[in-house]
């Protein structure tokens, strides 16, 4: 059996970077390190930012740790070990310039996730390790502080230290089945809940699914009764609601019943009260339905009022102070029901993961475990699009591939 120092199981933007940390830790016998990967290097990562991969975010790092839910102290220092700008400077030593968007998301400058691939391959091709593509990992034991790695329809191999970047559930035709929370739970590690993040909505309305393609843009939305608010656009599509802001509400979804949108986020209840009592002398002639066009899009504005059944070829000044009333409170918090989030299949994420308190935040190595590492998606934090998750993948399998290579120095 081929006896290695260290085996990285998942070659995905996690793995790969665990395999640069350990080139430039130890810069010697790296024939000894394998890398094994059930499918082809990153293919996850050429979808990444709809092809032009958001990589990381300019923000502070305490900002950043602000965008993912669970553990944000754990993500600490395998942020702060590997920030925004080292990330950034990997690339740039090999000539990728990035470009920052809004909301301070850096993508590189020739908007081509391939570009980013490339160069992490290169990388991997100067460090000669030993690369395994096709390799499905299918159990790891440990005997004798020995691991044991059984490859689908290969031959078995060992390794001293492990860093297993296998990736969430999420897009299973990347290769991200899951796989890693099985050979974590063998090791008696604890899989906290797991559910799709970074998902569209299932809506049941028909009503509202008519509306696919129509965009709702800067309103607020949340779950009924969670307090998490997300701010941004929403895209009405034929099978419920997606957009920045639904994409990010999602990783909030706990079985929530409904959604509701704040329509006008920058006014108060009060204020937009009281705008459309000073509009109903000024503006009285106008239907109501016409009226709604300052604050809605036109298709939007008939589901509108079908929806709180109110007559829209009614003049403003015939409004009712009890449907005056209804309109403000619905510009204000639409609720509109859910039937649940979409499934793995198109989620960017899986939510919860491998439980933190579990792993040493500040090697990435198993507190159950010696010699057995975690990197990237795996891990239970998620976080919201900007960048944050890659950035994750990189910073924490910078932080294992780091610590698994320090017993070799
Ligand atoms: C469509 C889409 C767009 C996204 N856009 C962005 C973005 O712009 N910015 C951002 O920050 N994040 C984005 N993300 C999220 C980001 O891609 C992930 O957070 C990141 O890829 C996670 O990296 P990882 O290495 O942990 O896992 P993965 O990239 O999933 O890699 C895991 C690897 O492990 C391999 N593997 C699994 N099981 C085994 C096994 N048993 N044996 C051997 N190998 C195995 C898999 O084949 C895979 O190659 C996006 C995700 C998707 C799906």
């Amino acid at each position: 059996m081929k006896k290695y120092k260290i085996a990285i199981v998942g070659g995905g933007s996690a793995g790969m970077m665990a395999a640069i940390a350990i080139g430039k830790t130890l810069n010697h016998d790296l024939e000894e390190i394998v890398l094994i990967e059930k499918t082809i290097l990153g293919e996850k990562l050429l979808l990444t930012g709809g092809g032009k991969s958001n990589i990381a975010n300019s923000e502070d790092i305490k900002e950043q740790l602000l965008k993912f839910n669970e553990d944000k102290n754990f993500l600490k220092h395998s942020f702060y070990s590997f920030t925004n700008n080292d990330l950034l400077a990997i690339f740039k030593n090999k000539g990728l310039k990035f470009k920052e968007e809004k909301n301070g998301k850096y993508f590189p400058i020739n908007g081509d996730a391939n570009s980013v691939l490339k160069i992490l391959k290169e990388y991997l091709n100067e460090l000669e390790i030993d690369i395994k593509l096709n390799s499905y990992v299918k159990s790891i034991t440990k005997e004798n502080n020995e691991f044991n790695i059984k490859i689908k329809d290969k031959k078995s191999i060992s390794a001293s230290n492990i860093i297993l970047a296998t990736g969430g559930k999420s897009y299973p035709k990347t290769g991200s089945t899951g796989d890693g929370y099985k050979i974590a739970e063998n090791f008696r590690h604890t899989i906290t809940s797991i559910k799709p993040g970074l998902v569209p909505l299932k809506i049941n309305d028909i009503e509202l699914r008519k509306l696919s393609g129509i965009s709702l843009e800067d309103v607020e939305v949340s779950f009924k009764d969670d307090k998490n608010k997300v701010r941004g656009n929403i895209l009405i599509s034929h099978f419920g609601l997606s957009g920045p802001a639904i994409l990010d509400l999602s990783n909030f979804y706990n079985n929530n019943t409904a959604i509701l949108i704040d329509l006008i986020p920058n006014m108060s209840e009060i204020e937009l009260n009281k705008k459309i009592v000073d509009d109903l002398s000024s503006k009285g002639k106008i239907l109501v339905k016409n009226y709604l066009k300052i604050y809605l899009k036109n298709r939007f504005i008939d589901y509108f009022l079908k929806v709180i059944a109110i007559d829209g070829d009614k003049k403003l000044s015939n409004l009712s102070k009890k449907d005056r009333i209804k309109i403000v409170n619905n510009l204000k918090q639409l609720k509109i029901n859910v039937d649940g989030v979409m499934s793995y299949e198109i989620a960017m994420i899986t939510c919860g993961g491998i439980k933190t308190s579990e792993i040493n935040p500040k090697t990435m190595e198993s507190k159950l475990v010696p010699g057995l590492f975690f990197a990237g998606e795996l891990l239970e934090p998620s976080g919201l699009t900007g960048g944050y998750n890659l950035q994750m993948a990189f910073s924490t399998g910078f932080l294992a591939g780091k610590s698994a290579a320090k017993p070799f120095k």
